[in-house]
């Protein structure tokens, strides 16, 4: 069993209900353990367009890396994602975070996900869960990245 980090964003349709979507779908496949509150934020990058609604979830599976990318890929698509602009707007995004300690460089799949320290949304999500994990590259804990993260968007609690 790996405890896996898995970071959902919508800002398409009604997006609280997209989360909620998203994460019943996951709960089939995997153990959803623990879920930080849900955040309002400005789009990260491409910022002309609707702010997005951010949620972190803790699961624990058996799955491999692969397989959880898969059955998250699955999940985006039946819940209506069709657009492919990087981050462009979409119903749902799931980004897998961290897989346990693996550190993981591929094309298709990078794990500690690329944008952990770069992103407020991120790392607020992440402190609800577990401040004290540490990311397996950086060497940092949560808290600490969190300080240190330099993003200025404004992350704002809607549903705790
Ligand atoms: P970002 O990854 O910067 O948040 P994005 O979520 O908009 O941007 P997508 O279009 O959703 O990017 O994904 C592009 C590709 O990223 C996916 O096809 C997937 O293969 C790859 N990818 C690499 N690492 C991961 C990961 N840890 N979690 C999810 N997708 C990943
Ligand atoms: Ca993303
Ligand atoms: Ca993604």
């Amino acid at each position: 069993m790996t405890e896996a980090y898995i970071g959902l964003g919508s800002n398409q349709g009604n997006r609280h209900q997209n989360l909620q979507h998203a994460i019943r779908a996951l709960d089939e496949r995997v153990q959803v353990l623990d879920r930080s509150a849900i955040y309002r934020t400005k789009a990260w990058g491409l910022e002309d367009q609707p702010d997005f609604f951010n949620q972190v979830l803790q699961v624990q599976t058996e799955m491999t890396p692969e397989g959880l990318l898969e059955v998250t890929q699955e999940i985006e698509h039946k819940l209506g994602r069709r657009r492919e602009i990087r981050w462009g707007p979409r119903t749902i995004d799931l980004d897998i975070l961290m897989y346990g300690e693996l550190i993981q460089h591929g094309e298709s799949l990078r794990i500690p996900h690329a944008g952990i320290p770069d992103r407020n949304f991120v790392l607020t999500g992440m402190m609800d869960l577990a401040p004290n994990l540490r990311h397996p590259v950086l060497g940092k804990t949560i808290r600490e990245l969190y300080l240190q993260c330099l993003d200025t968007l404004d992350v704002l609690l809607i549903e705790s």
